[in-house]
C-alpha cells in the first residue's frame, strides 16, 4: 500500500467497480484452475497487499478489514515486528523436521504455551499446521489416553474439514454432503445458544440453556446411545465461531468439566478461533474459569503463518514415538512468528481487544436499538456476532438480508464476514482503534439502511 505504514488511510478508498478489471482476471483464472470447494462469500476481494487494518486490492481499492483473514491476523496485517521475526528466522533455519531432529523453537513455544493455556500445568504440546490438524491430534490423543472411541460434539460447531474433525463439524450441510458415513463415532447435542434456546423448560429447569445441554448429555445420551464409560472426549468451542459467534452460557463449560471429571472423559476445548486474545482474554475459556484437558489452537497464534498446536496435560500426552507427528508442524519460521505474536498480545493487544471490543459492542448495541432487523449483539472482546432477523417480534432469521448487508459493507470498503445462518462476525485485527471502529460503524449503519 503506497502510503500505508507511515500514514495509514483514515477511511476506505473505493475507486473502481468491485471487483475491478485486474481483480476480474484473477477471479476468472481462479475459476479455471482452483478448486471450487472454497466457501467464498458473494462479495469478491482480490487482495494484493495489506498493512495493519488496511487491505489493498489489485485495483488499488483500500478496505478497512474487520475480518482479519478469518480471525487470523491477530497483530494486524504484516506487523513490522512479526515480519522482522520471520525474516530473521528465514535467514537462519527454515526447516529441519521436528519429528526427527531438534531445534530450540519447539520447546520455547511449548514452554510459553504451558504458561498461558487454560490447561493445568505441566502440559505438553504437539505442533501442527492448521486448526483441523490440532483437532485431529486432540481426537487421537483422547482415544489413546482413554482407550475409548466415542465423542460428544455440538450442533453448529466447526472443527475443521479433515475426516476426523469433519465428524464433529456440523455448522452447514455442505461441509458433509457427499462424504457419506462420518469417520468417527460422534453424537451431537444442541449447543446452548441463549438467544435461541433449543431446549424446553423441563430440560432447562432454572439453569437455562446451559442446564438444558448438560441434562441432555446426562439424562439422554448417557442413559441411551452413549454410555459415559465409552466416551473418549467432549469437544466444544467456548465461543462457537463458524456457527454464528455464539458464546457459551455461564456454567456450561464448568458443567462439562464436572461431567468429564466424573466419568474420566477428556474435555477438549477448541480455541482455534476464540483463542489468542480474540475475546479480550488470552483464551475464551479464561472468561469461564475453566481448564480443559486438551486445548486446540491455530489461526491467531501465527499472525498469518500456518501453525496449529494441541496442548494437553502432560500426564495425558504420554504416547509413544510414532503415535503422531507432522513433517512441517512447528516449523521454525512459523514458531518465530508465534513467539513474536504472543509477545505483542501480552504487550497490550489482549487489553486492546477487551477495550476496543467493548467500544465496538456498545456501538453495535446502539444500532440494535435503531434497527428492528438486529435481533442480537453478542460476544466478548473483538469476537462479536450480530444476528439479523425479520423483526424483533418474530425473531425469524433473515439470511438474505445478512448477505445483502455483507455486500453493501464491502461496496463501501468495509470487510466483514457472515457466520452461522444469519449472523455477521466482527473479528478484526486486535490492533483496531476506536477511530477505526467509528468509521466501521458508520459504514455498517449505512449498509444496513441501504439493504432493508
Ligand atoms: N476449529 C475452529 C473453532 C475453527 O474456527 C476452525 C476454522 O475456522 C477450525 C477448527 C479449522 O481450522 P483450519 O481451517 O485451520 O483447519
Amino acid at each position: 500500500m503506497s502510503s500505508s505504514v507511515l500514514a495509514p488511510p483514515r477511511r476506505p478508498e473505493i475507486k473502481t467497480e468491485l471487483p475491478g478489471p485486474n481483480g476480474k482476471k484473477i477471479i476468472e483464472a481462479d475459476a479455471k484452475f482452483v478448486t471450487p470447494s472454497y466457501p467464498r462469500p458473494d462479495f469478491k476481494l482480490v487482495a494484493e497487499r495489506a498493512s495493519g487494518v488496511w487491505v489493498e486490492d489489485v485495483d488499488g481499492n483500500i478496505f478497512l478489514d474487520c475480518n482479519a483473514g478469518v480471525a487470523v491476523c491477530s497483530t494486524g496485517h504484516c506487523h513490522p515486528d512479526v515480519v522482522k521475526a520471520i525474516q530473521d528466522q528465514a535467514e537462519q533455519l527454515i526447516h529441519m523436521c521436528g519429528t526427527d531432529y531438534y531445534y530450540r523453537h519447539m520447546p520455547q513455544l511449548a514452554e510459553k504455551l504451558d504458561a498461558i493455556v487454560p490447561v493445568q500445568s505441566p502440559t505438553k504440546t504437539h505442533f501442527a499446521n492448521s486448526g483441523t490438524e490440532a483437532v485431529e491430534t486432540a481426537l487421537k490423543l483422547a482415544m489413546h489416553a482413554t482407550g475409548r472411541d466415542k465423542f460428544i460434539a455440538f450442533f453448529n460447531s466447526f472443527h475443521g474439514r479433515t475426516l476426523g474433525s469433519l465428524s464433529l463439524t456440523s455448522s452447514k450441510a455442505a461441509q458433509r454432503r457427499g462424504f457419506k458415513r462420518q469417520a468417527l463415532d460422534v453424537v451431537h447435542v444442541p449447543y446452548p445458544n441463549e438467544f435461541r434456546n433449543p431446549f424446553n423448560e423441563a430440560d432447562c429447569g432454572d439453569g437455562g440453556a446451559a442446564q438444558g445441554a448438560l441434562n441432555w448429555i446426562e439424562e439422554r445420551l448417557f442413559k441411551t446411545t452413549t454410555p459415559p464409560d465409552e466416551v473418549a472426549g467432549i469437544v466444544v468451542e467456548a465461543v462457537q465461531g463458524e456457527g454464528g459467534y455464539v458464546p457459551a452460557p455461564k456454567g456450561f463449560l464448568q458443567g462439562l468439566r464436572r461431567i468429564c471429571d466424573q466419568h474420566g472423559i477428556m474435555l477438549i476445548i477448541d480455541e482455534v478461533q476464540s483463542g489468542m486474545g480474540r475475546t479480550g482474554k488470552m483464551f475464551a475459556s479464561d472468561h469461564y474459569d475453566v481448564q480443559a484437558d486438551i486445548v486446540c489452537i491455530a489461526k491467531g497464534i501465527g499472525s498469518g503463518l500456518p501453525i496449529g498446536a494441541c496442548v494437553a496435560r502432560a500426564d495425558i500426552m504420554d504416547w509413544k514415538p510414532g503415535a503422531h507427528a507432522s513433517t512441517f508442524g512447528g516449523n521454525p519460521v512459523c514458531i518465530a512468528a508465534a513467539l513474536k505474536t504472543i509477545e505483542l498480545l501480552e504487550g497490550g493487544l489482549v487489553q486492546n481487544s477487551a477495550e476496543v471490543g467493548a467500544y465496538l459492542k456498545a456501538g453495535l448495541e446502539k444500532l440494535k436499538t435503531k434497527y428492528d432487523c438486529i435481533g442480537d449483539v453478542r460476544g466478548m472482546g473483538l469476537m462479536i456476532g450480530v444476528e439479523f432477523v425479520e423483526n424483533k417480534t418474530s425473531l425469524k432469521p433473515a439470511p438474505e438480508l445478512r448477505d445483502r448487508i455483507e455486500i453493501a459493507c464491502f461496496d463501501r470498503g468495509l470487510i466483514i464476514l457472515g457466520c452461522g445462518n444469519n449472523a455477521i462476525r466482527w473479528s478484526p485485527p486486535l490492533i483496531l482503534t476506536k477511530e477505526n471502529v467509528d468509521v466501521a460503524l458508520e459504514i455498517f449503519d449505512e449498509a444496513i439502511a441501504a439493504s432493508l
